[in-house]
């Protein structure tokens, strides 16, 4: 029969990749840590149309890239595609708004989008998030792009954050107006899908990889220059404060995310390597307030792991391995030792295969042991084993006792 494959777009994580993926997952959740952000496990699934009101109808990601699929009674239910929309409804569903005027979480966990699979593009990939709901103080956004910093700095990862400020109700319309009509006079020179967007989504043609349209823009009215007075603020204390807890950072007036419901302060990290984007967030004022709640700002980003994974190194396992041989009749006492060791906290293969001394200190290399523990009759006897070093050859035999505080 033929082998079954993973679904395209899908895969599985193992090995160093594996590796690489904790230590990534992990160094986000210990920069988290220290500035007391909780934990929240959402749920994978949730009705779609959590999705398309909060990231918007003319986005790539509800436009074509949900996993949508009915339930029995015909509602339509979606894989989530990112974390934030979620996190807004479980924030809202809990009412986390009574217990303090402002919340930090954040989850971790797979997400679901339909597109072109490619290196470091997947179907299913992972994501940390974190939000912090309740704040409109720019303090919030600066310390948010402090973490995504500290992040990249913990993982040894080259990239450069980018920041824009999208404005907000007052002076984004007056924004787009101005860009609309701008591309209209080089509509000329805008890709098929820019030609769509110019109309339903303009900010989105600004940052358009096809090189047509990034010609087109270049003079494009730029939303900094349109910024109200309260924006404008907002946006030098950001800066100010990125400064001060010198968080290095570069402006970037085209950089407008593909989710609708950011407003002012959006961010991008951006390798220097791969040039690919690898964290990014923002600022999304009134998204609660969209979905129900009450007016309630907000700043939150995501972390692509396995873009970092792909930037990280790891070191190979460290933590010694004890393989246990038995040797002759002496599977009680094999058990009674791996038994032992493993009390001790230690990290023990039993051998599951027979066969001679040489094939079994064989298997211990595959298993890449430091130390082949081999149990015969005599040492059953005499209540002792006999301890290989198989990086320095060296072999003794100790009292089982003794392996306590065997490796330093
Ligand atoms: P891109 O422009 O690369 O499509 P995006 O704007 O769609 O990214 P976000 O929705 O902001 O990305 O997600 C945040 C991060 O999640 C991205 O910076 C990236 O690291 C990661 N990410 C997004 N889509 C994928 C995917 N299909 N496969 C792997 N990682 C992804
Ligand atoms: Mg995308």
């Amino acid at each position: 029969m033929e082998e079954f494959r993973t679904v395209r777009g899908f895969h599985d994580i193992l090995g160093e990749d594996l590796r690489k993926f904790r230590r990534v997952t992990q160094t986000v959740r210990e920069v988290l840590r220290r500035f007391n952000f909780e934990e929240v496990i959402l749920p994978v699934v949730e009705y779609a149309e959590l999705f398309q009101r909060s990231i918007g109808d003319f986005t790539d990601i509800v436009q074509k890239e949900m996993f949508v699929f009915p339930d029995r009674k015909g509602r339509l239910l979606a894989l989530r595609p990112e974390g934030t929309a979620s996190a807004v409804r479980a924030y809202l569903q809990n009412r986390l708004y009574t217990l303090r005027p402002y919340v930090k979480l954040f989850y971790e966990g797979p997400m679901f989008r339909y597109e072109r699979p490619q290196a470091g593009r997947y179907r299913q990939f992972h994501q940390i998030g974190a939000e912090v709901f309740g704040s409109e103080d720019p303090l919030v956004d600066a310390e948010v792009i402090k973490i995504v910093h500290l992040i990249l700095k913990e993982l040894g990862i080259p990239a450069v954050v980018e920041i824009n400020s999208l404005g907000c109700k007052v002076c984004r319309p007056v924004y787009r107006e101005a860009l609309s009509k701008f591309l209209e006079s080089v509509a000329g020179h805008l890709c098929d899908v820019c030609m769509e967007r110019k109309d339903k989504n303009p900010l989105r043609v600004l940052d358009c990889k096809v090189t047509t349209c990034q010609e087109a823009v270049k003079e494009a009215p730029r939303m900094l220059d349109y910024l109200c007075e309260d924006c404008k603020k907002h946006h030098h204390s950001v800066k100010r404060y990125l400064e001060v807890m010198e968080v290095p950072y570069r402006e970037n007036p085209h950089l407008v995310r593909g989710l609708d419901y950011y407003t002012r302060t959006v961010f991008e990290a951006v390798s220097e390597t791969l040039n690919i984007t690898i964290i990014a967030g923002g600022r999304y004022d009134y998204l609660v307030e969209e979905l129900g709640g009450p007016p309630t700002p907000a700043v939150g980003f995501a972390v692509g792991v396995e873009r970092l994974s792909m930037l990280v190194s790891v070191q190979e396992e460290e933590e010694p391995l004890y393989f246990v041989i038995p040797f002759g009749q002496v599977e009680e006492y094999a058990l009674m030792v791996a038994d032992f060791l493993r009390s001790q906290g230690k990290r023990v293969e039993i051998s599951y295969k027979k066969g001679s001394l040489k094939k079994q200190l064989e298997l211990a290399n595959k298993f890449k042991a430091r130390y082949a523990v081999i149990v015969g009759e005599d040492e059953k006897n005499s209540s002792e084993v006999s301890i290989k070093d198989l990086a320095t050859g060296e072999q003794r035999r100790v009292k089982l006792e003794a392996l306590k505080d065997y490796h330093r």
